[in-house]
């Protein structure tokens, strides 16, 4: 089993200054954890001037960034490739998640193609999954769950999950305060592995899988300790290195 991972999203959120600050700071708090890895997802602009504070501080912080093209060269004015990501030191990538699924439309389609890229260049996606309220109201969430995993594993195997995270975020989780319970994160996380054991039980038993939504630091340890919990996708609560570290610590 890989370590747990706690990663965190600022979207579209900070500048210079404060990433500088940000990244101080926590590389001073966690300096010698290493019961779980640890990444952050800055916005594009930024990811070069982090990787540089990142490796000035011979720091085990793993770069991540929040979206990436399928191409990796061409005509797609405005877009970012893998190939890119991966010259400035980014790690892990998060694809899929609900405000890009939403704002620009992606497909469960698009992100397994997303997903193929990322891996094809030695990146690690980040697979974000996750019902609406609605959707949960109705009883759909495994129903939705399983087509966003079975468009990636039909494009790309399930042995291609081994080398990825997923993280189950809800949707009506994310930015809300309104946390899913850690028993209920559990059950619908336990439900994602044995779909995964559908097709492959080693797969499932070894794959990262996230909980996103309104996660702090108040909150961490109940999600951490369930057994089909490890670690943790975090926006807000990302965005201060002492909290952040608190998540972490968790
Ligand atoms: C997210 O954006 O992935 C997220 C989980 O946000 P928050 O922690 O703010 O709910």
């Amino acid at each position: 089993m890989q370590k747990n991972l706690v990663m965190g999203n600022w979207k579209l959120n900070g500048n210079k200054n404060e990433i500088h600050t940000f990244l101080n700071d926590l590389n001073l708090i966690i300096q010698g954890y290493d019961k779980c890895e640890v990444s952050v997802a800055f916005p594009v602009m930024y990811l070069d001037y982090a990787s540089q504070i990142l490796s000035e501080l011979k720091s085990n912080i793993k770069l991540g960034a929040q979206n990436a093209d399928t191409h990796n060269q061409g005509a797609y004015t405005g877009d970012i490739s893998p190939k890119m990501l991966k010259e400035l030191n980014v790690q892990l990538v998060i694809i899929g998640h609900s405000e890009r699924r939403e704002y620009h439309s992606e497909s469960n389609e698009l992100i397994a193609q997303k997903f193929k890229a990322l891996q094809e260049i030695g990146l690690t996606p980040v697979l974000c999954i996750g019902e609406s309220e609605e959707q949960n109201e109705n009883g759909e969430t495994l129903s939705i769950l399983a087509k966003q995993l079975d468009a990636v594993i039909n494009l790309n195997g399930i042995n291609s999950m081994q080398k990825a995270v997923i993280a189950y975020e809800p949707i009506w989780a994310i930015g809300t305060g309104k946390a899913a319970t850690a028993n209920q994160a559990q059950e619908i996380h336990n439900a994602i592995r044995n779909h995964l054991a559908s097709y492959s039980k080693e797969v499932a038993e070894n794959v990262i899988i996230q909980y996103g939504g309104s996660v702090k630091p108040e909150n961490a340890e109940e999600f951490f300790k369930m057994n089909d919990i490890n670690g943790a996708l975090v926006g807000g609560a990302s965005l201060k290195a002492e909290s952040f570290a608190g998540i972490v610590k968790s």
